[in-house]
Formats: C-alpha cells, structure tokens, sequence
C-alpha cells in the first residue's frame, strides 16, 4: 500500500467511526419534528440508553431501587472525567448538580429538555468540556414512573400542549411533591437513597405551573433563602439568583419568581413559598443544598416552555461552574454553621412587613360573565399588557425551633423512622444494654386537624411542640442517633465516638 492509500484508509476508518459515533448520538427526540410532543417513558429510556452506548466514558446511567409502579428509577450521570464515584467526585472539587424530572408527568418540559441537553453536551465538546471539568450532573430522567405510564390528554384542562402527557398522582394516586419527607411512596423512599448518595451541592427539579396569566413563560421558586444557613442563603439571594434572573433575560426567558398572590391579582403582589420538607427543594434544603423549582406557565405554548427549561438548566449549570468553587465553600461554611448551632427551625412564618418592589410584567385583570355559571369570572386580557413595580414578601423567620438534643433515643417498634434515617445515610447504634438516663419527650398538647389526605391528617394547630423531662430505663435494642453521626454522615467524615 502506498502512503496515499494508507492515509485515504485511514480517512476513511476515521470517517466510518465519526458516521457511526454520530448515528448514535445525534438522535432527535417526538418534540423537535412536532412542537406538541413530549417522550413516552419507553423512549426516554431508549434516549438515555442510546447516549450510554455513544459515551461510555463519560455518561452512565443505572437504575436504582423501585417505584410503585414496580419499575426502577433510573440515574443519568455525565461526569467528564469518567468518574461516577460521588465520594471521589466530591475530593476532587467539582459540584455536584442534581435534576429531577417528571414528579409531575403531565408537566413534563423537563423530561424532554434534559435529553436534548445531555445529548447537545456531550456531542459538542467545545460546551462540554469548560462546564464539565467543574461539575457533574446527575439526573433522574423520569421520577413518577407511574404516572408517566398513566398517560391521556385530559387531565390539565388549558394547558397549551403537549398533546398527551403523564398523570400528576403516582401510582396510588399520591403527590410525589408532598411526599419527601414522610417517604410514603416507594419512589421517595428511592429519591432520598440516591440523594444522600450524591448529596448535590445544586438541585432542580422541573414542573409547570397554573393560575394568573402574566407575560412570562418562566416562573421560579428557589429554596426559601431564610431557610438556609446564613453563608448559602446569602450566596443565593445575593449572588446565584441575581445572576440566574440576568442570564435568562439575556437568553430571552425573562423570569419572575412563582406567582403567588396575597391578593386575587399578581397587582397586589408575591409572596414567597416556604418550602417545607415535604417539597422537593425543602427536602434538599436540610442537605444544605440549593433548590430551585422551575415553572413554566401551562397557558404558554409547550415549544416556549420546553426552551425556556431547557435554557434554565443550562444556566444553571453554568453558574455552578463558573462559580465552583465559591459554592463549595459556602456550602462548607453551611455545614459548619449546622454543626455549630443549638437551635433547629421546624417551622417559619412570612415576615408581613418586609419586601422588596420589584418589576412585574403582566396583563389587564378583568370580570366576565361565565359561560358556565353566567356569575363572574376573572380572566387576563393579554391584549392590554403592563409593567408596574409590585410588593415581593420573601424574608421569613422561624416560628417553631427546637434545641438540639444530645441524642434521639428511638424505639424499635418506629421501624419506619429508623428506615427513613436509613436511607438518609444517619448512623444509628443500638443499644446492647439497658441504659438508666433522663430523656426529653416532645409531646403535642393539642390538635385539630382537616381532612385525612395521603393516609394523613394535616395538623392545622396545636404544632407548637412542647416537652417533658423525666428519667426513663431505655431498654436494649432501641436505636440511639447521636446528632453529631448525623452531621458526620453527611459530611463524609468518621463519626464521632459515642460514649
Ligand atoms: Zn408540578
């Protein structure tokens, strides 16, 4: 063979492997042929599955324990180095970004744009590479496996798209968003096992949302920045989301923060949410991890709020490299901050008198007789738009604490407490021998409740938690958690010994 048949085969070996390579990853997803289309399950897996074989080295998805549909959760991880082990991810510096999709499968822009952004990044090198020396990105590709399966096109009357889409309850009809905490979904109980595995530094979990009409296609709830220590909620407040708002402005996706009104009308105003543990970013929040839940208006069109998701995630993750470091120290200075003080908040209160004027982009709120009722009807004219400067109430203090105890002393007979620690990554011990000591009981004086829901009943007074000392003989076999092995446990680091 002379030189020039050499090289031309060589070309052409390169060529074929470029071919195949490219056949590969450069799938296109439903969406980007019809705009009102958003991926089955079955072929979000296969999307997922196809990018695994493409890039060995540097994507990897896995399943991980079950749902209450039977079927596992998926985990999608891009790591650029090839390293999928959180720990050594963690020692070598980068941020770690979680996303969470379809919790609500009949809001599922999340579902189809985090395809689309694993596939964009890791085809094109020149985006990959300076984001993903600094961070790895873990997703959860679909996470109401039930109700994604449960597909039709009814269930979100208005919504502008897509033509048929998951149902909102899981497979027992439960709100996977109010579930994080009381864990009674198997999905949960899965999502907190592959949360304390990556314990992210970044959180986003993708929904849409429903009420007022106004101009914008993106709404945000981030983590209530109160709830946060102080060196990470001021990171957020001061730094993050300022940068996130001005980013997607410049991306054309003006956002506002999730309109919630504490009048009819957004004129009156925003109040912030106060994400509880039982809600995706109040979960992350006691890791001491920023939450951000993204949503779009299911009265804009499915196109407009696919990309507008698409476009947050990635700055997002932009940030999260840009500002890599900074996060991490933060963070760190966070976990301190826990270790450190001896009042916990169980509960927070708005503080009424204190906001912040900010923009508002809206429409014309009128009252129109209804078709069905013929009574009156709000509705927004989108044919008179406005801009005014509006209240935004976003500062909160806490309203229930508890001191820190010296250690839970819990009986086996709570086995479904201990199980949630468990998959928490809480260290336990149990108790070999009976121990005399004076223990601390919270008791609830008094209740009233609403009606069950989900198995429970929603205490609606009464919370204030008191409690009583007195000596008890702990008996042999109850789990005890020190609250320093909690904190250990999530910082990684060996547990104190317990005495
Ligand atoms: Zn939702």
């Amino acid at each position: 063979m002379n030189k020039l048949t050499i090289v031309a085969l060589l070309c052409c070996l390169a060529c074929n492997r470029h071919i195949q390579h490219s056949a590969m990853a450069n799938f296109t997803i439903p969406f980007e042929h019809d705009n009102n289309r958003t991926l089955t399950y079955d072929e979000t897996i296969e999307c997922y599955e196809k990018l695994a074989a493409a890039y060995p080295r540097q994507f990897r998805l896995s399943t991980v324990g079950s749902t209450d549909s039977g079927r596992p959760l998926h985990v999608a991880v891009i790591s650029g180095d090839g390293e999928f082990d959180p720990e050594a991810i963690r020692r070598s510096g980068r941020r770690i970004m979680m996303i969470n999709n379809g919790i609500h499968p009949g809001e599922p822009e999340g579902i189809d744009a985090t395809v689309m952004l694993f596939r964009d990044y890791l085809a094109k090198p020149e985006l990959f590479k300076p984001v993903l020396d600094k961070i790895v990105i873990v997703a959860i590709p679909v996470y109401n496996v039930d109700g994604c399966l449960n597909r039709g096109s009814f269930s979100r009357a208005n919504q502008d798209g897509p033509e048929a889409y998951g149902f909102r309850g899981n497979a027992r009809n439960y709100d996977l968003n109010r579930d994080f905490v009381k864990c009674d979904s198997r999905n949960a109980r899965t999502f907190n096992q592959i949360f304390s595995t990556w314990n992210p530094d970044i959180f986003v979990d993708n929904h849409t949302s429903n009420g007022a009409d106004y101009q914008y296609v993106m709404t945000l709830i981030a983590t209530q920045h109160n709830k946060l220590e102080a060196p990470l909620g001021d990171f957020l407040q001061e730094t993050m989301l300022p940068e996130l708002y001005g980013n997607m402005a410049k991306k054309g996706w003006d956002m506002i923060p999730y309109v919630d009104t504490p009048g009819e009308t957004p004129d009156s105003g925003i109040v912030g949410f106060c994400d509880h543990g039982r809600y995706s970013t109040g979960y992350a929040a006691m890791w001491n991890t920023i939450g951000f839940m993204p949503e779009t208006h299911m009265l804009k069109p499915f196109k407009d709020r696919l990309w507008s998701t698409y476009a947050f995630m990635e700055v997002v993750m932009q940030f999260t490299a840009n500002h890599a470091d900074e996060i991490g120290r933060a963070r760190a200075a966070a976990f301190a901050r826990t270790r450190e003080k001896q009042t916990f908040a169980l509960d927070y209160a708005m503080d009424q008198k204190r906001f912040d004027m900010i923009e508002f982009k809206g429409y014309a709120a009128k009252y129109k007789p209804s078709e069905v009722s013929g009574l009156p009807r709000l509705w927004y004219d989108r044919s008179e738009p406005f801009v005014k400067q509006i209240p935004y109430y976003n500062h909160f203090e806490p309203s229930v604490t508890v001191e820190k105890p010296v250690a839970y002393i819990i009986p086996q007979a709570w086995e479904h407490v201990i199980e949630r620690l468990k998959i928490n990554s809480v260290a336990m011990e149990v108790l070999d021998k009976p121990l005399e000591i004076e223990t601390e009981t919270y008791y609830i004086g008094d209740f009233k409740t609403r009606n069950g829901w989900e198995g429970h009943y929603y205490q609606i007074s009464g919370r204030k938690p008191g409690s009583q000392g007195r000596t008890q003989r702990q008996k042999k076999g109850r789990s005890r958690v020190r609250r320093e092995r909690v904190e250990a446990a999530r910082l990684g680091i060996s547990p104190v010994t317990v005495v």
